[in-house]
């Protein structure tokens, strides 16, 4: 198979981590016998600093005609001037935007070896495994907002919007992924509210029931969701969202395996290429050290391979050299609850062997 990746690295801790993702990438296309090429491009504060523009014209072009983003993480204090004219975070939101990422997957895995790094009982975390979908480009985020007055007082608006076509795609998303896996689907809303979870809640019945008979549908109102997911959070397959509610829900779980160096994420569109990037930011704080965590990264890399490049047999093979590598004992610092740790390149090195194993 021959493909073309572009990889982002971006800023802090961003070009360490994706540094090891692309070997871990470049030695599965040995083993497998792929040709992979690889692009790298400025997003974020570095390329704020070359060009003036987070997401710059041909960074966003070579991305459109990639079949696959690996992205870091972008931002960092030397660009957080809250008066600057542009900031890191605009390329994110502008990536999503103009390649039609619509819908944000976060699988939550609990690693068995690192139990006792969640705030949560071990019972409760052990044995974890949700996929969220959480609808990216739609919902209160994007709706009409606005400032204005009443009765003397300063007043603010922010609309919910979604319709129907926003609805289907990413419920259609989430039932095939959940034929994948356990065959069950939760949906999260507040439809004894609000008009637009009532449609969401009709939309996703639909859809379920003509397109997924198989598929167990649940509907769960967004409060209690939230309690559910750290006290019985074991009981989740799939959980799709909105935009808002899941930008809160998938923070929570992010929290039941207790390492955001863990957790990758992938967002993807209707067609073209998937962006894919751990859930954690450019970590400032360790950047340059060559301490930072690329398991994340890796798992991410994981991802682009299974959800972009359709390599099933690849991407479960990173993902278990990554289980391999954990369970050996070999952490990182954020991991290692202050005992022995290694560095980003020798854990890189580590899931290379277990790959070869
Ligand atoms: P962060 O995720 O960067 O860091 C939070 C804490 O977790 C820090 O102590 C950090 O050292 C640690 N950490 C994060 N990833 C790690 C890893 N792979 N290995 C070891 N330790 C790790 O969150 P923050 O400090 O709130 O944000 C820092 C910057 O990142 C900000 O500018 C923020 O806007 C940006 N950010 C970017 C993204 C993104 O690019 N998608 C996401 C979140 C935050």
């Amino acid at each position: 198979m021959d493909v073309k990746l572009v990889l982002l690295p971006g800023d802090g801790i961003g070009p360490e981590i994706v540094a090891e993702a692309r070997r871990v990438l470049e030695a599965v296309a040995t083993r497998f016998g792929h040709a992979f090429t690889f692009e790298e491009h400025l997003m974020g504060g570095c390329a704020i600093d070359a060009t003036g523009d987070p997401l710059p014209p041909e960074t966003l072009a070579a991305c459109q005609a990639s079949d696959g983003v690996l992205l870091g993480a972008v931002g960092g204090p030397k660009w957080d001037d809250p008066t600057a004219k542009t900031r890191p975070e605009k390329g994110l939101l502008a990536i999503r935007k103009e390649m039609g990422l619509f819908a944000n997957l976060r699988p939550i895995t609990s690693f068995p070896e690192m139990l006792d790094a969640s705030p949560l009982k071990r019972e409760i975390v052990e044995g974890v495994d949700v996929l969220f979908l959480r609808e990216l480009t739609g919902g209160i985020y994007f709706g009409e907002s606005g400032t204005g007055e009443r009765d003397g007082h300063e007043l603010a608006y922010s609309t919910m919007v979604y319709d129907e076509s926003e609805i289907v795609r990413i419920v259609r998303l989430a039932a095939t992924a959940a034929m994948g896996r356990g065959k069950k689907l939760t949906s999260v809303d507040k439809a004894n509210v609000l008009e637009c979870s009532r449609l969401w809640r009709r939309v996703t019945e639909k859809v379920v029931k003509e397109e997924f008979p198989e598929v167990t549908l649940e509907h769960v109102l967004v409060d209690a969701m939230a309690m559910h997911l750290i006290s019985r959070p074991k009981d989740f397959d799939v959980v799709v969202t909105g935009n808002m509610f899941g930008d809160i829900l998938t923070d929570e779980a992010s929290m039941l395996p207790g390492s955001l160096g863990m957790l990758p994420s992938a967002s993807l569109g209707s067609s073209g290429p998937g962006l894919y990037e751990p859930i954690h930011g450019s970590a400032p704080d360790i950047a340059g050290k060559g301490v930072a965590n690329p398991l994340a990264t890796i798992l991410a890399a994981a991802m682009l391979l299974r959800h972009s490049l359709h390599l099933e047999e690849e991407a479960t093979a990173v993902e278990a050299a990554v289980r391999a590598v954990v369970a050996a004992g070999h952490r990182t610092a954020d991991v290692a609850a202050g005992g022995a740790s290694i560095g980003t390149a020798e854990m890189g090195e580590k899931v290379l062997e277990a790959l070869a194993a």
